[in-house]
């Protein structure tokens, strides 16, 4: 099925191998068809320099209305497929993601920013969420069991929800969409993807790549609306959608639980972070300055795992301040698609801006600067690897997700104090604590009140592993086989025989 419009990536710097038949998509697809959105076509920039790259179709309530139709029609064949035969098209799509891992890898470096080994490794686990989600497929259990009174039986069956809609961030625009993609197609769902209008055209290549991988037309549909609310909540409240799963801030995920109690509609949520990193006197230094590169600089900082607040023993302050400082100077900073580049431009001039404002109040509250602190004077909207010290506990930079790359670092004296202000935020994504003492580690990491925590890990996120929050960092779990029951509904059956 063709694409009116389409793009094409022009001879990447990096020279990776650009498959012959590289034109992504650029409009709505609704079913079988690749459909052009009416009105005015929205640009989509390149972070690096701000300059338009290309434009994607705008949807309107009506085609979100077409999604709907779409999936619908496609749902009860979906769902009648046998396990085994969705699972192997899952595969499928796993090992076409993989054969295009290089040139999908450029993609989001071009329309998000990050380094291309950020894209690369995006790219590879983004895969694995087909492949484990294949394996999870054709292991969907039900349960059985005697009622107590020896009446009767009770079976339990896991059933698909139904249509689902999926909307996604820009920071991680392949893994957050075959996060949602992979479990809901295994669960025997049809979907609507909402990908982010800055990152559309990662979730349009993986899209094409699962109708090429054989997935049915119908079983996934993208749409690109410009603007998200009135399209978003027309589908919503529509009675043949069962599912929103959504990863995004916390703010607009409250107003999407708004829209969703008008139908009572079932919602899984993956939102904000604020992600403390405890470094104890009796930690492996070195080993906590190589976690806290990855838990802080993978994606440039844009995670909503990221370390948002270091929380460093005075007995090692200096040594994990000044080793951190050295290792993140050294990142050069540059246009994400240039091989040379480890360090990436922000994805948004308001964002870099957002970044900016939050460091000169930190400075203004009494932080110092070990490290950057401004922005260089380029195109583009880049923002500095930058350490802050002296840090008061209760500066505004560590309430917010600051969503780059700069380290906060605040000294504690004692267990008590550093585990009462990791837990004094309104969110509970990821936390990390490095300590040579492993009891000491896992006693703590029980009083933190957080969904994931890394202890002498600074990264947390696996496909295998249940991915969530707690307090207003989310509802419901991601990856690992929690992961596809979000996506089922639990059937109960009472039986005399
Ligand atoms: P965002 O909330 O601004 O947007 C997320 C998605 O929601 C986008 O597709 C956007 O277009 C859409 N959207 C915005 N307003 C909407 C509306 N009124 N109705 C329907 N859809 C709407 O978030 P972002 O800036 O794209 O991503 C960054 C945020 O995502 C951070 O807060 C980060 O912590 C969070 N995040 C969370 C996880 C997780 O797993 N918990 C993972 C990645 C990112």
């Amino acid at each position: 099925m063709k694409a009116a419009n389409t793009f094409a990536l022009a001879k990447p710097k990096s020279g990776i191998a650009v498959p012959a038949n590289d034109a992504i998509p650029t409009d709505l697809l609704i079913g079988d068809t690749w459909v052009q959105g009416a009105g005015e076509r929205i640009p989509v920039h390149n972070p690096a320099n701000g300059e338009v790259i290309t434009t994607i179709s705008n949807a309107s309530v009506e085609d979100g209305m077409a999604a709907i139709a779409a999936a619908e029609k496609a749902a009860p064949g979906w769902a009648a497929t046998p396990a085994r035969q969705r699972a192997e098209i899952l595969r499928k799509c796993y090992d076409k993601m993989i054969a295009n891992a290089d040139w999908l890898a450029h993609l989001i470096s071009l329309e998000m920013g990050k380094a291309l080994p950020d894209s690369k490794g995006e790219v590879l686990y983004a895969a694995e969420f087909f492949r484990w989600y294949s394996e999870e497929t054709a292991r969907i259990r039900g349960e059985m069991q005697d009622s107590p009174n020896g009446t009767n039986k009770i079976l339990v069956q896991y059933q698909p929800i139904g249509i689902s809609l999926l909307i996604t961030p820009w920071n991680f625009p392949a893994a957050m969409a075959t996060r949602k993609i992979a479990p809901a197609l295994g669960a025997g769902c049809t979907v609507i993807l909402k990908p982010a209008i800055e990152t559309p055209l990662t979730a349009l290549a993986v899209a094409q790549i699962m109708l090429e991988a054989g997935v049915p037309p119908g079983v996934i549909n993208v749409i690109t609306p410009k603007d998200p609310g009135p399209v978003c909540a027309a589908i919503m409240h529509d009675p043949r959608v069962r599912k929103m799963s959504f990863t995004g801030s916390t703010a607009v995920g409250k107003k999407l639980l708004a829209t969703a109690s008008d139908t009572v509609l079932n919602c899984s949520m993956e939102l904000g972070g604020n992600a403390p990193f405890i470094v104890f006197d009796d930690a492996n230094v070195d080993d906590a300055v190589d976690g806290a590169m990855i838990a802080k600089m993978r994606n440039g900082g844009q995670a909503c795992t990221a370390t948002n607040r270091f929380y460093i023993q005075k007995g090692v302050l200096g040594e994990f301040t000044e080793k951190l400082t050295r290792k993140m100077g050294a990142m050069k900073l540059g246009d994400g698609t240039d091989p040379d580049t480890a360090l990436g431009p922000v994805i948004t001039e308001k964002q870099a801006n957002k970044i900016a404002g939050l460091v000169e109040g930190a400075i203004a509250e009494g932080a110092k600067v070990a490290l950057g602190g401004s922005r260089p004077n380029v195109p583009g909207y880049f923002y500095p690897a930058t350490v802050l010290t002296d840090v008061p506990a209760d500066a505004t930079i560590l309430k917010d997700e600051i969503f780059g790359p700069v380290a906060a670092i605040v000294a504690f004296d004692s267990e008590e104090e550093v585990i009462r202000l990791s837990n004094n935020t309104e969110y509970g994504l990821a936390a990390y604590l490095y300590t040579k003492d492993i009891k000491k580690g896992l006693n703590i990491a029980q009083k933190l009140e957080y969904g994931m925590i890394g202890v002498n890990r600074g990264l947390v996120s696996d496909t295998a592993a249940p991915f969530g929050g707690v307090k207003q960092s989310g509802l419901g779990r991601e990856g690992s086989h929690h992961g596809l029951i979000e996506f089922t509904e639990c059937r109960y059956v009472a039986v005399t025989w």
